[in-house]
């Protein structure tokens, strides 16, 4: 049976559906242990009975208080007040939204009691709104003097939260240690019940990212995406794969049909791939290419060859403007191949997408195209021989496992075009084979990169009305301001009108992730179209995956301070994308830090992606940590390759030896991987 830590959240008591919807966007996960990953990154000290001569405005603080006197609301809108004698003299506590009885219950009048909260001076009165907690004074003790504080979102207090982890680290099970015992005992790390708890109680020591209860989780979670991804490829390994061996009819058509040469890296992966297709091992390989050195061609003939074999090959995609980018350059080079290729995102039709659900079953389509609609339990192929992921790093090894256990054991081609540092993708992807794609297609100039002040901004737009007189395309990428879509709107309409007194405003498009998938294809349509009316595209970094479009040569980046190296290096490389010369201009607001203005330096002076990787490694284990999330690295609950770089060898070599006795290690391995939400990789093991 499952623990109780493995239930839905909305199962949380006092919960509920609505509640636990909101709990789990901001936890990254619905059970209950997912809140317990939801670390606290600050803490907040309260004053401890302090009296009137040490309290300011906004204090958080700790107050004996006994209640005089109840004042009831006048209207709806007004708080329910008890008047309370306190040490630092009357205070009024408020209440708007309180049960019947609340008051009566907890806030007798004369009892001596405890309460804590956030002071303020109200219409010359100190009052407490909502008191974080009221208890009896002999209890005050077990008010926390040290908030900790967690990240929050819409409708989640801190105090909810925190009720809630320590609901659950009461019910927590001492699982049987999964580590190996001489790891633990040179580390020093504690148990994983140990562990957790410690993080939710105040320690100064836990907001080191050093600190052994932390460093120990993140050891769980490498080691437990290390187990995954290795069932993940190595799942049916005493099944031998198929040989697909190619008949070159199709893969042959498709040379003749090409609008250019292929490069001699794409010659020598496309060899690599196809030896790998016909041996009769499972292909595992991932395609590291930098950006715009023509992966997705790569893709194609892969598919080729699996449809000369009568079989299927699915390419999944992070996002569904780059689905159709894909399918719309597909189709026309497949046009008179005989093939059959199709889209699927959850943007298709009810009918649509039945059509294609049949024709998948039936294996009419020879190559789907697709999001994460793909892995959806109703799409069943007829026989899926090769399952191929873009932007590999945006998915999780849940996903890829889904859509590979759809098949019989399948070829996998992941394509990445984040380079990473050669050691790093050791660590990292040391299990799969990795082909480099290490050149650009011939005809290409390197991208002129210009770092300019904000304030130069009118110059820019006289060097744009140039660009646009070539018939050629502009991007510009606007600042992100914090993490709100809010405020992303509002610098995008506040630039929009800006360019708008510059340029003819129909030439001129808006992009952003909140826009209706619809839209956005239609934009993106428009733009690439080379008699579209859209001549410079003003987004939010959406293009920052895959988007490929010939003739736009001028890539603008607002605040390009506050991006990440690889983040940047992935924007300029939209452009470049033809024989054009092309132009990366890098704005940067008024004072720019010294690492700021380092990694800006580098991106001038380099185009090289792989160059590029190896220096942001560097510069951020200096602790920079803007970009960090967008770096291309994959994405983990808790580690931080920053500062955990060190665990990832470990967790391989740990992982390996698990894995290697595995009937002796089946419930470690077990609790593990059901920790992390990824106990669904065993049912790969039994196909
Ligand atoms: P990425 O590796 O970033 O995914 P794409 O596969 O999108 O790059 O290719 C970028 C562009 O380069 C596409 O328009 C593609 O048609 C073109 N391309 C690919 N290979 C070559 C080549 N050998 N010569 C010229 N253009 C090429
Ligand atoms: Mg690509």
């Amino acid at each position: 049976m499952s623990h109780k830590i493995f239930s839905d959240i909305k199962y949380l008591p006092k919960v509920g559906p609505i509640l636990g919807n909101f709990l789990s966007q901001l936890v990254g996960g619905d059970r209950w242990i997912d809140l317990l990953y939801h670390l606290p990154i600050s803490y907040r000290a309260k004053k401890y009975l302090p009296n009137i001569a040490n309290i300011h405005d906004k204090d958080e603080i700790i107050l004996k208080i006994t209640p005089e006197e109840y004042i009831k609301p006048n209207k709806k809108t007004s708080p329910f007040k008890v008047l309370c004698f306190s040490d630092i003299g009357y205070i009024y506590l408020n209440f708007f939204k309180i049960y019947p009885n609340f008051i009566e219950k907890n806030l007798p009048i004369g009892k001596e009691l405890s309460a804590s909260g956030k002071i303020e001076k109200y219409n010359n009165n100190w009052t407490i709104s909502h008191p974080e907690y009221i208890l009896p004074f002999d209890k005050i003790n077990q008010i926390p003097k040290n908030q900790l504080i967690y990240p929050l979102s819409a409708r989640i207090t801190q105090k909810l939260l925190t009720e809630k982890i320590h609901y659950i680290l009461d019910l927590l099970p001492d699982f049987p240690e999964w580590l190996d015992k001489d790891l633990i005992f040179s580390k020093k790390w504690p148990s994983w019940t140990k562990a957790i708890n410690n993080l939710h109680n105040f320690n100064q020591e836990n907001f080191d990212p050093n600190n052994p209860n932390r460093k120990r989780l993140v050891f769980d979670e490498l080691l437990a995406i290390k187990i995954a991804e290795k069932i993940y490829y190595n799942s049916n390994k005493n099944i031998k794969g198929y040989k697909n061996i190619g008949t070159n009819i199709l893969t042959k058509k498709l040379f003749e049909n090409l609008p250019f040469e292929l490069t001699v890296g794409q010659k020598n992966v496309l060899t690599e791939i196809k030896e790998d297709l016909a041996g009769e091992n499972q292909m595992f390989r991932l395609l590291q290419g930098d950006v715009g050195s023509g992966k997705t061609i790569i893709a194609l003939f892969a598919a080729l060859i699996l449809a000369e074999n009568k079989r299927q090959t699915a390419l999944i995609v992070p996002i569904s403007l780059l689905a159709l980018q894909h399918f719309e350059n597909l189709s026309k080079l497949t046009k008179d191949l005989g093939i059959n290729v199709a889209i699927l995102t959850s943007k298709n039709t009810k009918k649509q997408k039945e059509k294609i659900l049949k024709n998948l079953k039936s294996g009419e389509i020879d190559l789907i195209i697709g999001t994460q609609a793909l892995i959806y339990d109703d799409i069943i192929f007829q026989d899926l021989g090769l399952v191929i992921i873009d932007e590999q790093h945006r998915f999780g090894v849940m996903q890829r496992s889904k859509l590979v256990a759809k098949g019989k054991n399948p070829d996998i081609l992941a394509m990445s075009a984040t380079p990473i540092p050669r050691s790093l993708m050791i660590a990292l992807y040391g299990d799969m084979k990795i082909s480099l794609l290490m050149e650009k297609p011939k005809n290409r100039l390197p991208i002129k990169t210009q770092i300019m002040s904000k304030s130069k901004k009118e110059q820019i737009y006289d060097s744009l009305h140039n660009i646009l007189d070539r018939n050629e395309k502009i991007y510009w990428v606007c600042p992100l301001v914090e993490d709100s879509e809010e405020s992303e709107l509002i610098s995008l309409e506040e630039r929009f009108k800006e360019l708008e007194n510059h340029f003819a405003s129909e030439k001129i498009a808006i992009l952003h992730g909140k826009m209706k998938e619809k839209e956005k294809e239609k934009i993106m349509a428009d733009f690439s179209n080379p008699d579209g009316q859209t001549k410079l595209l003003l987004a939010t970094t959406v293009i920052e995956v895959g988007v490929d479009v010939g003739d736009a040569t001028v890539m603008v980046i607002e605040n390009a301070e506050n991006f990440g190296l690889a983040q940047l290096h992935q924007l300029r490389g939209r452009v470049g994308r033809s024989d054009k010369e092309s132009f990366c201009i890098l704005l940067y607001d008024y004072k720019l830090s010294k690492n700021g203005s380092k990694r800006l330096e580098i991106m001038k002076n380099s185009n090289d992606g792989f160059f590029i990787a190896e220096e942001d490694l560097k510069m951020r284990g200096f602790g920079e940590l803007v970009g960090v999330r967008q770096s291309g690295l994959p994405e983990y609950k808790i580690a931080d390759l920053d500062f955990d770089y060190d665990l990832l060898e470990i967790a391989d070599s740990q992982s390996k030896s698990m894995l290697s006795n595995f009937a002796k290690n089946k419930e470690n391995i077990n609790n593990l991987l059901n920790i992390f939400g990824l106990k669904a990789v065993l049912t790969l093991l039994k196909g």
